[in-house]
């Protein structure tokens, strides 16, 4: 009997890819704006390069591109990136189709919601504040929680621990099969793979079940009386 659904964060319920595109070729745009001599295809592939190297989540990027770029960092042009980031980052962070619907029938069904994410706290957070997430979840666990990222099983340990739910009473929701699935089955949670949100190509997930659209755990739960 599923008692708690918890999900995973980036490319779960938002399509933080999309949002991180978006938003650096926004900056772009508007660092070429205010000066830089670099076509957009220039620009991003060096972003890239440097996101790759760094993480995802390298929050010193533009400082480091442009340095490597024109080396030395040209504030007008650092501002103008910034700004048109931080702009483009907000508008572009919206959760995929039927996730609010969906968490608001889980919440009246009784269930509990909880968060296993890998981001940065303080990244997290601020992603969960953007979209008001932080009134639907009970718990919320990232990184900086166990010290430990998916599969290993502590953060999976972790949330259930704070959502007082056996293993095999929750279901994760995630869309890395290597991280969110194989850690959670490993607990003794039962999976389901976001397939929606799946920018691997993934062949094969093991999970128990696969989600075209988020609102398919509501079939899930409906079946399991
Ligand atoms: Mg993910």
């Amino acid at each position: 009997m599923v008692k708690a659904i918890v999900f995973d964060l980036d490319n779960t319920l938002v399509d933080f890819m999309k949002m991180k595109s978006r938003a650096i070729e926004a900056a772009m745009i508007a660092m070429i704006d205010a000066g830089l001599n670099l076509t957009i295809n220039e620009a991003t592939d060096q972003i890239d390069k440097i996101y790759k190297e760094q993480g995802i989540e390298y929050q010193q990027v533009f400082d480091l591109f442009l340095q490597q770029t024109l080396g030395r960092i040209d504030h007008k042009i650092l501002a103008a990136g910034i700004v048109a980031y931080r702009r483009e980052r907000e508008a572009a962070l919206i959760p995929y189709p039927h996730v609010y619907s969906t968490l608001n029938k889980l919440i009246r069904s009784g269930l509990k919601l909880g968060i296993v994410s890998d981001a940065p706290r303080r990244e997290a957070w601020l992603r969960l504040a953007y979209l008001n997430f932080h009134h639907y979840f009970d718990e919320v666990v990232t990184f900086e929680e166990t010290g430990q990222r998916k599969p290993n099983a502590a953060p999976f340990l972790e949330i259930l621990r704070r959502l007082n739910v056996e293993p095999k009473d929750a279901l994760m929701v995630g869309d890395w099969a290597e991280r969110d699935i194989l850690g959670a089955s490993g607990v003794g949670m039962k999976t389901a793979f976001a397939r929606y949100g799946d920018t691997f190509n993934t062949l094969s997930h093991n999970a128990d079940y696969e989600l075209t659209d988020i609102s398919q755990i509501l079939d899930i739960i409906n079946s399991q009386v």
